[in-house]
């Protein structure tokens, strides 16, 4: 509990001294597809115990800054250099580092209130680097007609990860390394006695069964849930909630030993080539 208060202090400083926006609590418009399930079902480890592999390797980004009508731009060059060393530090574990090899002004406006389902395609082909994790920075996000902090491909996916600001960066990059929310449902619901964990819920083992729905209430500075929930099974939840991939805003900030297993595993399944 200690650990869930300092992680939401930490949060707090963050957005306090404002190196990251506040775009995070937007809920994220990545979606999981069946063939991602199946991908990270059949290539991926979820082991508890491994040791967690080092890379030793650098991911060069292009970071596409789109300028909105007034000519303003959705950040900074200093905000996204914060946000890549933020970046940086927690991906250390696994000795993986990203570096803005190239910063890029979009031109077209349309693209600053990016409307995934009819702006997205376009967006990408006038604008993308291959062989780099290609990141674009926009005012705004709407997936299925919601508002969305970010999003990114799975493994299989192009190099694309789109950001309203930088503050959803991590949690969209573990996303693009192969990483499910530790509430996803899709593939079956995770039971808390993590008895179905290789085969449910995010496919972690080492992350905790998580209960999150929108309205489902809890203490941003505590990092408790304020009404207790149980599974199936009668078990009580007690969610992950300082974990990146979840959706407890300010308490979250770290992944799991399981979790940068998953990630350096996508990187050397399936994302090798960028270095
Ligand atoms: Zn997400």
């Amino acid at each position: 509990m200690k650990f869930q208060l300092i992680c939401a202090l930490i949060a707090l400083i963050f957005a306090v001294s404002s190196l990251e926006t506040q775009a995070q609590m937007l809920p994220c418009g990545t979606k999981v597809t069946k063939a991602d399930r199946e991908y990270a079902l059949e290539h991926l480890s979820n082991s508890r115990s491994a040791p967690v592999t080092r890379l030793f390797r650098k991911i060069s980004i292009t970071a596409h800054i789109v300028k909105d009508s007034l000519g303003g731009f959705a950040v900074t060059e200093g905000q996204v250099l914060a946000a890549v060393e933020s970046l940086n530090s927690i991906m250390d574990t696994i000795k993986l580092s990203f570096e803005v090899c190239d910063f890029r002004e979009v031109e077209n406006h349309n693209f600053s209130k990016l409307i995934r389902e009819e702006e997205e395609a376009e967006m990408i082909a006038l604008n993308y680097q291959v062989n780099t994790l290609n990141m674009y920075f926009v005012k705004e996000i709407w997936v299925g007609g919601a508002p969305a902090g970010g999003y990114a491909y799975l493994p299989g996916g192009p190099d694309v990860v789109v950001l309203a600001g930088t503050g959803a960066m991590k949690h969209e990059v573990g996303h693009y390394l192969g990483l499910f929310h530790t509430f996803e449902t899709s593939v079956g619901g995770e039971f808390v006695n993590l008895s179905n964990c290789e085969t449910a819920g995010d496919l972690v083992c080492d992350t905790d069964a998580d209960p999150y729905f929108p309205e489902i209430e809890y203490d941003p500075i505590t990092c408790n849930l304020t009404e207790t929930w149980a599974d199936s099974n009668g078990d009580l939840y007690v969610p992950p909630m300082d974990n990146i991939m979840s959706y407890y805003g300010p308490c979250r900030c770290r992944f799991s030993r399981g979790q940068y297993q998953r990630m350096a595993d996508t990187y050397l399944q399936s994302r090798a080539y960028l270095w």
